[in-house]
């Protein structure tokens, strides 16, 4: 009932030759494929998704949360739909630590999503401290009940666990702690939002998610797919993960 998603976040990755692998990729019929490319792909990887058939799907990084205006460097929500977006990653630990988004920005920047028709991918997670101190649940609901504006539903948000130890870095959680904060993050979503968003809300793991461990994370309770960094730049490895969904 939950429809699986493969999310492949570039970050500051990636030139015009880049939008090549989408070649590579497999048809998905039983997942949806999205890919976040840096603002100056968006519509080039729109065309390209088109001529390849548009089962590729092309969200945002990040959106302001004013629709217009004096803000040199920024995108409105309103531009990455216009540019064919239908997706944006919003509060990446990236963002978090790099531009001091707090949970709040993060809340606003999902009221603007919503506000153009995007869907916001919304990523909470702890750092490696908070995980070390046992403080993992305890973050994840306050970044939940921060990030997430009311008016959150199953339609128009998904939840990306990215623990900020695990990004890039190699580490995962093991699968039961992943079954655990998932769990939680749905537990969560029921008293915040009602038991139907929790039941039908994609929670994706993110970290560190690559072709050799995907199976196994897929495999692991109230996961839905992946938000993955690294390995989404190359057809093969995320084709590879596409597959194991
Ligand atoms: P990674 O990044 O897959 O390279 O660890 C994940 C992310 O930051 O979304």
């Amino acid at each position: 009932m939950r429809r699986k998603l493969a999310a492949g976040n570039w970050k500051m990755n990636g030139l015009d030759a880049a939008l090549s692998e989408l070649e590579g990729l497999p048809a998905a019929e039983n997942c949806d494929i999205l890919l976040c490319p840096p603002a100056t792909l968006l519509a080039p990887m729109v065309t390209k998704s088109v001529a390849l058939g548009g089962a590729i799907k092309v969200g945002g990084q990040d959106c302001h949360a004013n629709a217009t205006g004096a803000h040199t460097g920024d995108i409105a929500a309103e531009m990455l739909a216009d540019a064919g977006a239908g997706y944006v990653i919003l509060g990446h630990s990236e963002r978090r630590a790099d531009h001091g988004e707090t949970d709040a920005d993060v809340a606003a920047k999902s009221l603007a999503a919503r506000r153009a028709g995007l869907i916001a991918v919304v990523c909470i997670g702890e750092t490696e401290v908070q995980y070390k101190a046992g403080e993992t649940l305890d973050v994840i609901r306050t970044q939940m009940h921060g990030s997430l504006p009311p008016g959150s539903s199953l339609a128009n948000t998904v939840i990306a666990y990215e623990p900020v130890w695990a990004i890039g870095t190699g580490l995962v959680p093991t699968t039961e702690e992943i079954a655990q904060v998932h769990g939680f993050i749905r537990d969560e979503l029921a008293t915040q939002f009602g038991q139907g968003m929790a039941n039908g809300t994609r929670i994706l793991y993110g970290g560190s998610v690559k072709p050799g461990n995907a199976a196994e994370i897929f495999a692991t309770a109230d996961v839905d797919g992946a938000l993955v960094g690294g390995a989404s730049l190359k057809a093969a490895d995320f084709g590879a993960i596409i597959t194991a969904l």
